[in-house]
Order: C-alpha cells, then structure tokens, then sequence
C-alpha cells in the first residue's frame, strides 16, 4: 500500500460515559428548526415548513468544557441538542429499523455566529462560516444505548450563569430519532461513527466570555461549559 504524503490527522473521538473507550467520529449532521417553538422564533412556520438538515466538521465536536469564543462574530448563541451517535448505517434505512444503528446518545451545545448565518440566510449562501467554525460543538461523554436505552422524552434544557434560557421535552420534536435517520438515509450513505444533532428547543440566545453554560437532557446528566 502507497505511504500518506503526510502522516493522517487523528480520527476525532469522544470518551464514553464510564469507560475508557472512545467513540470515533466520521461525521456530524444537524437538523434545523425542529422543535416547533424554536422554528416560530427564528421567523419559520412549523406546520409548513419540515424540518431540513446541514453539517458540521467532525472536530468542531469538543468535549473539553471549553468554548472559545470565535473570532468573526458578536453574537454567538447556545442550542442545546439531544446527540445521537450511530454504531452502524446504511442507506434507505427504515424508521422502523433506525434505533438498531443507535450507539448511544449525548449532550451538545450547536453553537452558532447568529449574525454570520442571518448574513448567509440573506444572500442564500451556505451557513458553514455560521455553524461549523473551530470548537463549535461542546460536547459530553456518550451514553451506550445499551445501558440507557432510546430517550424519546424527558426535559431538555440550558442555564447560562445559573439562568434557565432554554427548556423543552424531547417529546417536542417534530423529526423524531428514526424519522430523521430514515430520512438523512434517503440521503447519505450513514455508517458508524455519524453523529446527528437533533435540534434545539425555544430560547436560543447569545452568550459573552466568561459565561457558564450548563446543559442537561434528564438520563444524560449535565454539560459543563465555560466561555473562554
Ligand atoms: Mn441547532
């Protein structure tokens, strides 16, 4: 086999809640406006528009605890997002076969230049200057579905210097876990190591250095970010 012209970059991977394993990422989708109450307040129509999906880089995940704040921009937002980490994939998935792909689950934070993406929705252009900058997904340890099973409910929610800013159930979705792996299937071959975000509740807002985000889904714990 040909040498690399370079050594490769490392695989980007979490930790594993309660073990010292690692999950490895391939990639990372994201789903828009998909919690009815967020996608009102961000000027959409949840009974005409569905949910749509965009992406971010496998190492703009982070589970350091720290989020520095981006160059570029004056108003960064927290989402915070239900993770789900697959373990396999395949194309045309059905959704009744979805969570059988489903490795585990975790916290993130899909932190977004708020006034970059308005910028980009504008002109029509792609929001990656927005959402996929460096460190833009503060991420927690994963949770083997094998020892906490498919969360569809429970609270989702974020404080920011101790002040709930954000909070829903994950019931609220409106792209449930395997509609949206049915769906991104259609789309992309997904395989092991993909990551979906699965969208924020209502109360997205902007956060300033020095802030402390706390991020939690019930069964999952909580995420602890400081704004550096
Ligand atoms: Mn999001």
């Amino acid at each position: 086999m040909p040498a690399h012209v370079f050594a490769p970059p490392a695989i980007p991977a979490l930790p594993v809640a309660g073990s010292d394993l690692l999950f490895p990422v391939r990639r990372v989708y994201c789903i828009g406006r998909n919690y009815a109450a967020h996608a009102v307040e961000m000027g959409g129509d949840p009974d005409r528009e569905p949910p749509f999906f965009f992406q971010k880089n496998p190492d703009n995940l982070d589970p350091s605890g720290l989020f520095p704040y981006p160059p570029d921009s004056e108003d960064v937002h927290h989402e915070v997002e239900l993770a789900v980490m697959l373990g396999s994939g395949g194309t045309d998935i059905p959704a009744g076969e979805a969570l059988d792909h489903v490795w585990g689950y975790a916290i993130a934070l899909d932190m977004t230049r708020r006034d970059r993406q308005a910028e980009a929705k504008k002109a029509g252009r792609p929001w990656e200057i927005g959402k996929a900058f460096e460190r833009s997904a503060p991420v927690g340890p994963v949770h083997p579905a094998a020892g906490i099973g498919h969360p569809a409910s429970g609270r989702i929610a974020v404080t920011v210097g101790g002040v709930t800013r954000q909070e829903g159930d994950l019931n609220q979705m409106i792209w449930k876990v395997p509609e949206m792996i049915a769906t991104l299937s259609r789309h992309f071959a997904l395989a092991a190591g993909d990551v979906i975000l699965t969208g924020t509740p209502a109360g997205v807002g902007a956060v300033v250095r020095g802030d402390v985000m706390e991020a939690s889904i019930d069964g999952l714990g909580t995420l602890r970010v400081e704004v550096a």
